[in-house]
């Protein structure tokens, strides 16, 4: 037989779809559920499209109206407004239904945007579905790129599927929504609809699915060292395992040759590899996580954000807390080429040595310490830190004070200004807040969110109160527009918890940290842009606005 090539979903009448128990029989019950949404989340080439297909047949033995919409084919103008976007919508989910549009007669600006579309979806669209209407949304990430867009129709897919408990039309809609996971969602995710309904992740091939797929290439099966070894470099990974069972099919390359061959730019893989190779050059912090994971002998801890974005590329898996590469090509590839492109032009020893690889992965475990999005300290590396400077002024019988400070209405920030001038806003906040310090022993990090921290070895409650002053100052100086905050001021403002205390034993450093929140919860009650200081148990003191 001829074999196809892997490219795309594996078509229905293709043998070469091997079936991951018990998912596909999950998801077609599912489908029978009023109201329901299935959520499909993968990276890239674990099968997402091919499960949809399977879905919607599914759904045609049912006698459900089917309709399916691939955001990739969208044209790039629709995602101008979100009453553009929205009537696109309608008329392609018409046209599929064979059903004439009616758009103008449902479409009013005066109710908005998303009430026409729901209201075109309850009384025209889901009445012409007598049984049920399977509504199959794939490639939603392109919807993630657009924040403008995603954050009105999310949610407005989510009030769908709140409706569904109440009213009879919702119910009739069966909702799937499938999404690779391989690029960064900067969503609240309660807004999104991905919290809700049934979540489906795709896993690899088990060895008995690879060797199940072989045989339906007609191949030989492979001999259990064979096997170990092509499940050990691919990790059971479908479309990695469909491109060696191709290669093997058309008879070019044996399996060692293969294996030999698989991590490197001459590979049947460089493609693929070529591609996380330009996502991660964009994203330095991300390399230098990875290769903190890939040049370790052992599973590695990572600054959280970085293990869910480098999971969510499929390029890592957990290991209890820690993480490892999903499989050797990647562990190989990434180990030679992110040395080769950053390390070596740095570094004028010569490569290899185990001296070298120990100092690398020290000055790495440095780096994986910076908040990507601020460039100031992490919230791991403070709570390191907190301890040990803890328990040196334990040591040395002196003070330590900290602040902790939070952007003031800062969710109305973002939804006036949109999650991106969000973004920008934090970054300039902790640079302020950063440069604000001077001795060498403090040190800002970002604790979260909207929330920072300066931790102040040595230093009393007046230094600290004196900080929190030209904290105040610095922020306010930026002069970041904010007309949406309620304090007597046109710009971005924080509020400041500040607590000082003289260590006892080592196990209390959490109260500092408890006091100061404390104290922050204080300032935010008293009116906000301004700083509130302990003063032991149960006072404090205001340092107001100037
Ligand atoms: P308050 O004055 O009481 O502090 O009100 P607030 O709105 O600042 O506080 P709340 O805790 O309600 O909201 C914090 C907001 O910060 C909500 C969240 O979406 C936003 N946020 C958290 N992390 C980030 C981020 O990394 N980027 C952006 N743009 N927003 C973030
Ligand atoms: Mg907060
Ligand atoms: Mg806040």
């Amino acid at each position: 037989m001829s074999v196809e090539f892997p490219s795309g979903a594996v078509p229905l009448d293709s043998q070469l779809y091997v079936e991951r128990p018990p998912i596909e029989s999950l998801v077609c019950r599912e489908l029978v559920t009023p109201g329901t949404v299935i959520r499909i989340r993968a990276p890239n080439g674990m099968g997402k499209g091919s499960l949809l297909l399977r879905m919607l047949r599914h759904a045609e033995s049912l006698d459900y109206s089917r309709v399916k919409i691939d955001f990739q084919s969208a044209d790039q103008s629709i995602y101008e407004s979100l009453s553009r976007f929205l009537r696109w919508f309608c008329a392609n989910v018409s046209t599929q239904l064979g059903l004439p549009s009616r758009l103008d007669d449902y479409w009013d600006e005066d109710i908005g945007a998303k009430l026409s579309c729901t209201l075109y979806f309850e009384d025209y669209l889901l009445e012409a579905c007598p049984k049920a209407l399977v509504l199959a949304l794939s490639r939603v990430e392109q919807i993630f790129e657009h924040a403008a867009i995603a954050k009105d129709f999310l949610p407005m897919l989510r009030f769908w599927h709140e409706q569904g408990k109440q009213t009879e039309s919702f119910q009739r809609l069966r909702l799937i929504v499938s999404h690779s996971t391989e690029i960064y969602v900067p969503l609240n995710i309660n807004q999104s609809p991905f919290n809700v309904g049934l979540p489906v992740q795709l896993p690899s091939f088990t060895a008995e699915q690879v060797q199940d797929l072989a045989k339906r290439h007609e191949l030989p099966p492979f001999s259990p060292d064979g096997l170990n070894q092509l499940m050990q470099m691919l990790g059971g990974h479908p479309h990695l395992v469909r491109t060696a069972l191709y290669h093997l099919s058309t008879g070019q390359m044996s399996l060692q040759q293969q294996l030999q061959s698989a991590p490197t730019q001459a590979g049947i893989f460089a493609a693929q590899l070529q591609n996380y190779l330009s996502v991660l050059k964009k994203q330095p912090d991300l390399s230098i996580a990875l290769r903190l994971i890939v040049t370790g002998d052992e599973a590695a801890e990572i600054d959280p954000m970085h293990a869910y974005r480098l999971n969510s590329l499929g390029l890592i898996t957990p290991q209890g807390d820690r993480w490892k590469p999903s499989c050797d090509l990647y562990r190989h590839f990434f180990a030679t080429q992110l040395f080769a492109t950053q390390h070596w032009e740095t570094s004028n020893a010569s490569p290899g040595s185990l001296q070298q690889l120990q100092q690398e992965n020290e000055r790495l475990k440095q780096l994986v310490h910076l908040d990507e999005l601020t460039q100031i300290a992490n919230r791991r590396y403070f709570d390191q830190q907190l301890q040990k400077e803890w328990d040196r002024m334990l040591r040395k019988r002196l003070p330590i004070s900290l602040l902790i400070l939070d952007v003031d209405y800062f969710k109305r920030y973002n939804d006036t200004y949109g999650h991106m001038s969000g973004d920008h806003c934090l970054y300039q906040v902790a640079q302020a807040i950063q440069s604000c310090s001077r001795r060498s022993s403090d040190f800002a990090a970002r604790y979260g969110g909207e929330e920072f921290v300066v931790l102040l070895p040595q230093a009393d409650r007046v230094e600290a109160q004196r900080l929190a002053q030209v904290i105040l100052d610095a922020v306010r100086a930026l002069k970041i527009p904010h007309c949406t905050s309620e304090i007597n001021s046109d710009y971005v403002t924080v509020s400041v918890g500040v607590a000082t205390m003289c260590p006892a034993n080592s196990g209390m450093a959490a109260d500092l940290l408890s006091c100061a929140d404390m104290m922050l919860y204080r300032a935010k009650q008293e009116g906000r842009d301004r700083a509130a200081v302990s003063l032991g148990l149960g006072s404090m003191q205001q340092t107001g606005t100037t």
